[in-house]
């Protein structure tokens, strides 16, 4: 990565690693690299509320069907959303377009899959794309034209630009040249293959600012108006609701605005339980095992054809994979991860060696003898287990 960033530290969850890496500047940053949590509706819930890793590794879905990665496209964030833990961290600008483009390689690095059908890979994690599109869409250029995966031939990306699309950006482009650059790039450069995510989180608009944490974003009417102006071909742009208690998410007022199955579909998202999310008050109307609610308003969207997609991350996750949270917590030398993760402050350092000779680490598997994840950088065919087992389990 020719030292523009360095590695700080590595994280383990049953579905996949969180890298927190270091820029030149100093400033850390996260990029990850996870697994989807495949499930039936009859395990659903003991699968998302399980503790235990090796039950979520048997419903992993396989790399090369589908990878999910992420990197920082700022270093923070210069809004301050009410669910968010990048929120309170300081905001020192954007990430260069080589720094973004070092993540991805780090993470092909790091990770020895050669192949997937379908490496999705979010360009927002840290930070806002839109105030960074010119470095953004830059990275993503280099990444679909093969530039960045020189020795992992086949992947086959699909990129994912995030945005609340702010009204107007630090560098003074309107939300609305936002928004038509993203399509007119996504058509033109991806050949439709780019998964275009607008966060809406509810339909009464001056909620969303409040959620926003007071940020001017653009009015979902307006993006309806602009993206049903545009050929949209492959990914349908994607209408993201986190589902909140006591916040309004109205199927007829989005139909009423023009929402139109060609070009939209929606994804309704439970609450992970940030510290900001809590500090904030906002409650999920779902979790691990009621998701009741979220059907119903599923139903509703499909009643007027408009398609539906769930995204939830699994029990044992939730403290560490939603963004910001280990940036904060990396201050601790933290090298080696007990699976039973519930808050970020449970990661601990054992105290009694292990030093059995496992085999080659991937992703997500744990040295059998004492159930800890070992934390590497290298690829390496046979290494010690050098986790330490603590002499009881408090
Ligand atoms: S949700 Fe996105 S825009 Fe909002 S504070 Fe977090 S990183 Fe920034």
């Amino acid at each position: 990565m020719r030292n523009r960033l360095s590695f700080q530290n590595v994280y383990y969850l049953p579905s996949g690693r969180i890298f927190v890496l270091k820029t030149k500047g100093g400033y850390t940053i996260e990029c990850t690299e996870m697994r989807d949590v495949l499930v039936g509706s009859k395990l659903h819930a003991k699968v998302r509320t399980s503790q235990d890793p090796k039950l979520i590794w048997k419903h992993l879905a396989p790399y090369k069907d589908k990878w999910l990665l992420t990197v920082s496209t700022q270093k923070g964030c210069p809004h301050n959303c009410q669910m968010c833990d990048v929120a309170p961290l300081p905001f020192k600008g954007n990430l260069s377009q080589e720094e973004i483009e070092d993540q991805i390689r780090y993470l092909l690095y790091a990770t020895p899959y050669a192949q997937s059908n379908k490496a999705k890979i979010g360009f927002a994690r840290m930070g806002e794309p839109a105030h960074n599109i010119a470095n953004v869409l830059g990275a993503i250029l280099s990444l679909v034209s093969g530039s960045l995966d020189e020795n992992t031939t086949g992947q086959k990306w699909l990129p994912c630009f995030n945005s609340i699309l702010p009204r107007q950006t630090i560098q003074g482009l309107s939300g609305q040249d936002v928004l038509k650059r993203v399509l007119k790039f996504k058509e033109v450069q991806c050949n439709g293959r780019l998964h275009f995510q607008i966060s809406c989180n509810s339909t009464d608009e001056e909620k969303r600012k409040e959620l926003f944490g007071g940020a001017d974003v653009l009015t979902i009417k307006k993006i309806i108006d602009i993206v049903n102006q545009y050929d949209i071909t492959d990914r349908t742009v994607t209408l993201n609701f986190i589902v909140m208690k006591g916040v309004e998410v109205d199927v007829k007022k989005l139909m009423d605005f023009g929402l139109n199955p060609d070009k939209f579909m929606v994804k309704l998202i439970p609450l992970n339980e940030t510290d900001n999310a809590k500090a904030n008050n906002l409650e999920t109307v779902a979790n691990y095992n009621n998701y009741d609610d979220l059907k119903a308003l599923a139903d509703k969207f499909k009643a007027n054809g408009i398609p539906v997609v769930f995204d939830a991350i699994a029990k044992c996750e939730e403290a560490g994979l939603c963004c910001g949270q280990l940036v904060s917590a990396n201050q601790k030398p933290v090298q080696h991860i007990k699976y039973e993760i519930k808050k970020v402050n449970a990661f601990r350092l054992p105290d009694t060696e292990c030093k059995k000779q496992i085999g080659y680490m991937v992703g997500t598997e744990i040295c059998e003898q004492c159930e800890y994840f070992v934390a590497h950088n290298e690829q390496k065919r046979i290494i010690t287990c050098s986790a330490v087992t603590p002499n009881n389990d408090d």
